[in-house]
């Protein structure tokens, strides 16, 4: 998706109808939409995700669709602490049938390529590479060169680890240190180079050291993809 699809994706607006959410650790919550069958997205994409049922100050933010469009569902994963802004505050009031709008699907942040890729996930940032590799993995693996996602979470809450770990052809390092994460980021370039693609996912920081490490490793900026979750 080029800047003038997204432009038009951004007026498209529709309804998403809630079906439930679920826990996956202590603060984080998934929940689940209608898919509806005269819409989809390409695993990766984000969308504007809207607030209907009450108002708030800031109705509308960007999330990731975290299920694969071949699930059916949209699925939204998203940290609810205990001081929660009024935005998460009405996704916990969500009752089955109520409506939000989204509007995208947004974003080039898709697996294209058939080349060695190396996922870099933060925390939170797992969420566009969950739909990237159970869409892979729907469509028989068409990416057929080595994909291996590393997930750094420094508490160690790995989300989805049973799905992660149930996808063949992907192999998952998990870390919980910045160092661990620059060796294995670094061992990967220096294997690949920029035979390598390389997708980054998770709070800005992380997201512009990431890169800026892969740069200082001689890996061209057109072989890097970046997901910056503004708000973390
Ligand atoms: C491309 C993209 C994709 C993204 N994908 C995801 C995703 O998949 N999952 C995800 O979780 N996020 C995602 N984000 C980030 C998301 O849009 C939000 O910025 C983020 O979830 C923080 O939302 P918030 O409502 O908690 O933030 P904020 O409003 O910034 O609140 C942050 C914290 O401030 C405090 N606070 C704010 N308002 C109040 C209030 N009224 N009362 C009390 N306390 C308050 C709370 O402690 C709150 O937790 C994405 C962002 C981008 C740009």
């Amino acid at each position: 998706m080029g800047f003038f699809q997204d432009m038009v994706a951004v007026f498209k607006k529709r309804a998403l109808v809630f079906l439930e959410y679920s826990k996956e650790s202590k603060d984080v919550y998934t929940f689940v939409f209608e898919k509806g069958d005269d819409w989809t997205w390409k695993a990766g994409q984000h969308g504007l995700l809207t607030v209907t049922h009450k108002k708030i100050k800031t109705p509308t933010k960007p999330f990731t669709l975290a299920s694969s469009p071949s699930e059916n569902v949209v699925k939204i994963t998203t940290s609810i602490t205990d001081n929660p802004s009024d935005f998460k505050k009405a996704l916990l009031e969500l009752k089955p049938g109520t409506k939000m709008t989204i509007a995208g699907p947004l974003g080039s942040f898709n697996l294209t390529d058939n080349k060695p890729t190396l996922l870099i996930a933060g925390g939170i940032g797992i969420t566009p590479f969950r739909s990237i590799l159970k869409q892979n993995e729907a469509e028989g693996n068409r990416v057929t060169e080595q994909i291996h996602l590393l997930y750094m979470d420094s508490n160690k809450t790995y989300l989805f680890k049973d799905e992660l770990d149930a996808i063949a052809n992907v192999t998952v390092t998990y870390l919980d240190s910045r160092d661990d994460l620059h060796w294995e980021t670094e061992k990967f370039a220096s294997s690949y180079k920029d035979n390598g693609n390389y997708f980054i996912a998770g709070p800005k920081a992380m997201v512009d050291s990431i890169s800026t490490l892969l740069k200082n490793n001689n890996i061209p900026k057109r072989n890097i993809k970046k997901d910056a979750f503004y708000g973390y």
